[in-house]
C-alpha cells in the first residue's frame, strides 16, 4: 500500500511542478502530499475490501458445515470483525471523497493559507481514520490469536477421537480411516490381527489394573515393531493389528513372529516382586488381493488369526493363498 501511495504521489507531484510554470516546488510538493493520502486510501480500500471478502466468506463456510460450541463463538468473533470492517470501509469511503473534493479544489487556490488549511484538515481526517484503523488491527490480532486456539483445540479433540486412551495406539476410526486411504491407491499390503492368549485370566488373577498394564507394554512392542509407513491399532479389547504397505506375506509374517517371541520371551514382575509368568498372543496375516476391499481383507486376517487360536495359541499364522 506504502509502495502505491508513494509512486503515485511522486509521479503527481513531479508532472505537476513541470507542466505549470505558475506552481513553485512548494506547492508541488502539497499536490504530491494529497496524492500520497488519495493513492494510500485507495490501495488502503482495496486491502479492505479483500479482507472483509475472505472474512465474510470463511464466516459462510464456518456456517454451512455444522458448528460445535467453540465453532459458534468463534463465527460471533468474526461476524463482529466482519462489521468492523464494513464500518471502517464507510469510514474511509468518506474520507477518500474529501479527498477528491480537496483535489478539486485545490487548482483555484492561489494563497499559500488556502493552501495549507485545506492540508490541515486531511492531515487531521487522515489521523482520524489512522485511529480508527489501530483499533481495527487490534481486533484482527485478537482474532488471529483464537482463531490459533481453535484450530490447536480441534487439533486437539481430532487427535483424542482418533486415539486409544489407554495404550496411546490409534483406536479402531483411525484404523479403518488409514485402511480406506492405504487401499486407495491399490497398493500391495499386508494386514497382521493379533489377540493376547487367554488374557481374561490375567485380569481373573492379578486384577484389571495389570491387565492394562500388560496391553500398554504390548501396545508398545506393536508400535516399535513395525517399519515407518506400517500402523498399528488397537481395535478391540486386547485385539490389535498392523497395516503393512508394501510388503511380502512372508515378509509380514516374519514381523509377526518377531513380536510373538519378544512378547513370549518378556519377563513380566509386579511391582509386589510377583512374577506375572509368561504372556503370549496369536497372530495371523493376510495379503490383500487385487480389488479387494478393506472387509473382506480384514475376514481373511481375522480368520488366519481364528486359525492360529485354534492351533493352539502362541503362533502366528498366515493366509498364503493369494
Ligand atoms: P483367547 O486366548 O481365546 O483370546 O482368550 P482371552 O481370555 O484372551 O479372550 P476373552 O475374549 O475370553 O477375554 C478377553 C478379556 O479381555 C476380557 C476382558 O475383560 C478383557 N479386556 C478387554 N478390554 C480390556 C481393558 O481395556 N483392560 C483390561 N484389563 N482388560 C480388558
Ligand atoms: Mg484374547
Ligand atoms: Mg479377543
Amino acid at each position: 500500500m506504502q509502495l502505491l501511495a508513494i509512486c503515485g504521489a511522486v509521479g503527481l507531484g513531479g508532472l505537476i511542478w513541470r507542466q505549470s510554470t505558475d506552481n513553485s516546488f512548494i506547492e508541488a510538493c502539497v499536490f504530491g502530499m494529497i496524492a500520497f493520502c488519495v493513492f494510500g486510501v485507495a490501495a488502503g480500500l482495496g486491502e479492505f475490501k479483500s479482507a472483509g471478502a475472505s472474512a465474510v466468506a470463511l464466516a459462510v463456510e464456518q456456517r454451512e458445515s455444522g458448528l460445535n460450541a467453540a465453532e459458534q463463538r468463534f463465527a460471533a468473533d468474526l461476524a463482529l470483525i466482519v462489521k468492523l470492517l464494513q464500518g471502517h470501509l464507510t469510514a474511509n469511503a468518506g474520507y477518500s471523497e474529501s479527498l477528491d473534493r480537496a483535489n478539486a479544489d485545490l487548482p483555484q487556490m492561489r494563497t499559500p493559507e488556502e493552501i495549507r488549511a485545506v492540508v490541515l484538515t486531511l492531515i487531521d481526517e487522515n489521523r482520524k481514520v489512522q485511529v480508527k484503523m489501530d483499533e481495527l488491527s487490534r481486533s484482527l490480532d485478537e482474532s488471529v490469536s483464537k482463531i490459533e486456539k481453535l484450530r490447536s483445540n480441534l487439533a486437539d479433540a481430532n487427535d483424542k477421537a482418533m486415539r486409544d486412551p489407554l495404550t496411546g495406539l490409534g483406536n479402531r476410526r483411525f484404523f479403518d480411516d488409514e485402511l480406506d486411504v492405504a487401499l486407495e491407491d491399490g497398493a500391495a499390503l499386508c494386514m497382521l490381527m493379533c489377540d493376547l492368549d487367554r488374557f481374561k485370566a490375567i485380569n481373573d488373577k492379578f486384577g484389571h489394573a495389570v491387565g492394562d498394564m500388560v496391553l500398554k507394554q504390548f501396545a508398545e512392542i506393536l508400535n516399535t515393531a513395525g517399519r515407518r509407513d506400517d500402523f498399528a491399532a488397537r481395535i478391540g479389547g486386547e485385539e490389535f493389528a498392523i497395516v503393512m504397505p508394501g510388503v511380502s506375506p512372508i515378509e509380514a509374517a516374519r514381523l509377526a513372529e518377531r513380536i510373538r517371541r519378544q512378547l513370549e520371551s518378556k519377563k513380566w514382575m509386579l511391582g509386589s516382586g510377583v512374577a506375572l509368568g509368561t504372556v503370549t498372543a496369536s497372530f495371523g496375516v493376510a495379503r490383500r488381493r487385487a480389488g479387494e476391499s478393506a472387509s473382506d481383507l480384514f475376514k481373511r486376517a481375522d480368520a488366519a488369526l481364528y486359525r492360529a487360536k485354534s492351533e493352539g495359541r502362541n503362533r502366528v499364522v498366515a493366509d498364503l493363498d493369494a
